[in-house]
């Protein structure tokens, strides 16, 4: 795909490690060691397996597999993600059914709640498709606030056990 490349390219912006991603903003996970490491051709960047043609070769022209780019943008290319669940959910909000082109695309389970966590202890599903939904702007409203409240609850309960 001519032009698919330079898209990608612009994407995927950095290639500089950051520390500790996560600490700075949690609503995106860090990412592999293969995303900086992997300089070579036909070696992917994401899941650092070796990328092979339809004839089983190694394909010397690629840096990513199809599938491993597509999970890739669905972390951390919110334009992507968009309109992704535009098509998916036709900007139909889950809560009331209402259709808003403004609509919110909105993590089921908060992503607050792998904020602080290391590495290991991430859990990838929070980005997964199946963690996000419409919701129109007045429910996203109401979503959020309720999201607000069980986290000062959380906090309130980890206080009360120090
Ligand atoms: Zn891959
Ligand atoms: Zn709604």
């Amino acid at each position: 795909m001519p032009g698919g490349r330079s898209r990608l390219q612009r994407t995927l912006g950095k290639k500089v490690r950051q520390l500790d991603y996560h600490e700075e903003d949690y609503r995106y996970p860090p990412k592999p060691d293969s995303y900086y490491d992997v300089k070579e051709k036909g070696m992917c960047r994401w899941c650092g397996n070796l990328i092979n043609n339809e004839r089983g070769e190694r394909n010397m022209r690629a840096s990513w597999h199809p599938d491993c780019s597509e999970e890739y943008r669905m972390i951390y290319d919110t334009t992507y993600v968009r309109k992704y669940i535009r098509q998916r959910d036709y900007a139909e909000c889950n809560w009331c059914g209402e259709y808003d082109p403004r609509f919110h695309v909105d993590h089921i389970r908060p992503l607050y709640e792998q904020k602080g966590l290391s590495n290991s202890e991430i859990d990838l599903s929070y980005w997964d498709e199946r963690n996000l939904q419409t919701l129109c702007r007045k429910c996203h409203k109401e979503k959020t606030k309720e999201d607000m409240k069980r986290l000062r609850e959380i906090k309130n309960e980890q206080k009360e056990k120090v």
